[in-house]
């Protein structure tokens, strides 16, 4: 008999879960309410929260942010036994019932914390059947969260009146504060308030709710779980509150945050609001006199290299003021980049293996595309190192690099840097992009420009702290890296001469300026060894400015916001790669000296990827005695000749000479009785062969050197490794003993052409 019954009531178990489950597989429990977006700067300093995705302020309330002495109040409030039930409570529903059943009245009451969690997720009528409803929710919550998460649901969802919902949105809204900052009284009105949402809301019935905070709080007092002092609290406490709209902090960096957030929830961001707070501060005091001149507008961004983390983002001076067109976020509008893509092009020509600080650069007037590229004041050096150029931002010499370097191929490099925008304009871009000719944002310059301090290595911006791991590739090396960053530590600071720099107690930064076309926008980007900002300066509405200059109105802000975040003092931001040597170059070239040249300089270089072109500026020339021609080796014969050196510049430069009435020695023209006619290939090495590798069995084995030219050449001179090896008859052998390793050996014939082929040897 015993037996039957105990098989009775598992079938009746079984049968009951069963049931359960089937509905539960029909009836699914409706899906969670989406909360509200709120965002903390990377201290946990709030920034900013978004209505959620229904229009309703849900602020996601985690039980462990509320006092535990609140939420042992909450519970003793709502729910005695809700550690303890499984979503029902059998015991007061009966009761509940019974009362009902008594007194006639409309069901109310015995609601457990999930039942109430199961109604706010599903509005129903109160009836006995939504009761029921409720009931089977309730365990569907249970089975489905932990008590922990039912809890986060209820404190999130309870309605405050109007739009609010959730412990924190009521503490926010109604009394500006975080949960923990709340009084007793306050809290407990919060609490109440879910009563009767509509007619107790503290913004507009506050007498109400004060009436109903002393009845609900009666028993409590009566039980000691709340205190005389709580009373005193409960007496000097008000109910009336203000309602406000949330504060919000860095607006342009959460709504940029926000729009790549797919859910909402509480994120923690990567904004410093210190250096936030600094960064606004410095703007706003330096727009102050731009803006007596007609300048309006500035933005920044203030980017941590190491992490590529987003510590401070302005992009406007003051969001809520509409005349200033506040709401504009400059820092991902797409505008002119002026000079400021120059740096770029060298880091791209460094690892191309034709640029080095030294190297010179022609600045002579060029025309091009239907126009005269002129630089900023209107003045040509005529033949210029790499590094004045950058430094003094030339625009001739960045046309003719670009030119020498290809656009597309350029354009593509700088699409791997993060340039999106660029993607967008390829096929109207010209050489002019590199001077200006083209769009990019804020956001992009500041980002790549990271990228010189962080070695060559590129990483797109982080925003949320939490984002895992970061990807980084290389874009360039980290010798161009380095070069360019020693050339733009050496612009002059607005803050002070560049000598005081070492000796002073401020960071070293590598900056550059720029100036849009038809003076719209004022640009400075620069790099500690710790932080890259990018300051625009400019009219939103891009009036142009005739007072906005990069070096002056973008600068001294940049500067005077690198001195006052960066911490590290050190006196470098990038040590000297191992990759990176110093040579001694000629200085009419930038080149390796040749055999003819008098003045050298010394210059870093890229070991690996710095082409050993040798200077081919001075040569020596066999001139007629009254240096009227020069003879070449076939038409030399019986003349008589002296052997003289002369410079050969490149033709655009002796042009420009010529038209600004510069003197200069050019070489006496070629012989016009000669027959021969030069062709451009130099001398031919028949030994050592390209590519090949030398085995090496015994000490007095040797490689040799030979090559062969045209009649008119009469010798050679040969380069082991860019050492000078001599001058030597054209056929001649040279015998070298080499050790094991990797050679390169050039031949240049008296006419500067030059050969070279590179080979290995391998001794046993
Ligand atoms: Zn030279
Ligand atoms: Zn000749």
């Amino acid at each position: 008999m015993r037996f039957k019954y105990s098989r009775y009531i598992i079938f009746l178990i079984v049968l009951l879960v069963s049931v359960f489950f089937i509905l539960s597989i029909i009836f699914p429990l409706p899906s969670e309410k989406p909360y509200s977006t709120v965002l903390y700067d990377r201290n946990g300093n709030f920034l900013k929260a978004f209505l959620a995705n229904d229009g309703i302020w849900r602020l996601k309330t985690s039980p462990e942010e509320i006092p535990e002495h609140y939420k042992n109040l909450i519970i003793n409030k709502e729910d005695r036994f809700f550690y303890y039930h499984f979503g029902v409570n059998p015991f007061s529903i009966v009761r509940a019932l019974m009362q009902n059943i008594i007194s006639g009245k409309r069901v109310s009451g015995a609601s457990t914390i999930t039942m109430q969690v199961a109604r706010m997720l599903e509005p129903k009528k109160r009836t006995i059947w939504s009761k029921l409803i409720e009931v089977f929710r309730a365990i569907q919550l249970e089975v489905k969260y932990s008590k922990d998460e039912i809890l986060q649901l209820y404190l999130s969802m309870i309605p405050l009146g109007g739009n609010v919902e959730g412990l924190k949105s009521g503490a926010m809204i109604y009394y500006q504060t975080p949960i923990d900052r709340l009084n007793i009284a306050q809290l407990f009105d919060l609490i109440v308030i879910p009563n009767d949402p509509n007619d107790l809301r503290p913004d507009k019935y506050p007498e109400r709710l004060n009436q109903e905070r002393w009845k609900r709080a009666k028993p409590f007092f009566k039980k000691g779980i709340l205190t005389k002092a709580d009373s005193i609290v409960f007496a000097e406490t008000p109910s009336a509150v203000n309602r406000k709209a949330p504060p919000q902090l860095a607006p342009h960096f959460c709504y940029r945050v926000k729009s790549m957030l797919k859910y909402g929830d509480n994120y923690k961001t990567t904004l410093d609001l210190n250096i936030q707070s600094v960064a606004e501060q410095f703007l706003s005091n330096h727009l102050r006199t731009w803006k007596l001149l007609g300048v309006k507008n500035g933005a920044l961004i203030v980017i941590e290299n190491k992490s590529m983390n987003v510590v401070a983002y302005v992009g406007s001076e003051n969001f809520d003021d509409s005349l200033a067109f506040g709401q504009v976020d400059a820092v991902q509008a797409i505008r002119s980049p002026g000079s400021t893509l120059k740096p770029f092009l060298y880091a791209f020509q460094m690892d191309n293996g034709v640029l080095t600080p030294k190297t010179r650069l022609l600045d002579v007037p060029y025309d091009f595309e239907g126009y005269t590229v002129e630089n900023y004041d209107g003045t040509y050096s005529g033949y210029v190192f790499a590094d004045e150029a950058l430094r003094k931002s030339l625009n001739v010499p960045m046309i003719y690099l670009l030119k020498e370097a290809g656009l597309r191929s350029f354009c593509e490099f700088l699409c791997r840097l993060g340039f999106n925008s660029l993607q967008y304009q390829f096929d109207k871009l010209g050489l002019s992009m590199i001077i200006g000719g083209c769009g990019v944002t804020l956001e992009e310059l500041a980002t790549a420009y990271a990228t010189f301090p962080n070695g060559g290595m590129y990483a797109k911006p982080r925003f949320l702290l939490d984002q895992t791991g970061i990807n980084r590739s290389r874009v360039f090396s980290e010798d161009a890296a380095f070069m360019i960053t020693e050339i733009l530590t050496g612009v002059e600071r607005p803050d002070m001469p560049n000598n005081f720099i070492a000796a002073s107690n401020l960071p070293v930064i590598a900056f550059k300026t720029g100036t849009s076309y038809g003076r719209r926008d004022a640009w400075c980007f620069g790099y500690t060894a710790e932080y890259t900002v990018g300051v625009w300066i400019g009219n939103v509405t891009n009036k142009g400015n005739p007072n906005l200059v990069g070096s002056k109105s973008a600068a001294p802000l940049l500067v005077d916001i690198l001195n006052s975040i960066s911490r590290s003092r050190q006196k470098y931001i990038l040590k000297i790669p191992d990759g990176v040597g110093i040579r001694d170059v000629c200085v009419e070239s930038g080149k390796l000296p040749g055999p003819y040249c008098k003045h050298t300089i010394e210059d870093y270089y890229s070991i690996l990827y710095t082409t050993s072109d040798i200077c081919d500026v001075e040569k020596e020339y066999l001139v007629s005695p009254d240096k009227s021609v020069h003879y070449c080796g076939s038409c030399l014969g019986n003349h008589n000749y002296k052997s003289l050196i002369y410079k050969n510049y490149p033709k655009e430069l002796l042009n420009y000479w010529r038209k600004i009435g510069k003197k200069f020695s050019v070489a006496p023209p070629h012989n016009p009785l000669c027959e021969r006619v030069f062709g451009d290939e130099g001398p031919k090495i028949i030994s050592p062969t390209n590519g090949m590798t030398y085995i090496m069995f015994s000490n007095e084995q040797n490689i040799v050197f030979q090559a062969s030219s045209g009649v008119d050449v009469r010798v050679h001179y040969w380069y082991l490794n860019n050492n000078y090896l001599g001058k030597f008859k054209v056929g001649q052998k040279i015998f070298k003993s080499l050790e094991t390793g990797e050679y390169t050996v050039s031949c240049m014939d008296d006419k500067g052409r030059l050969s070279k082929v590179v080979f290995k040897v391998n001794r046993l």
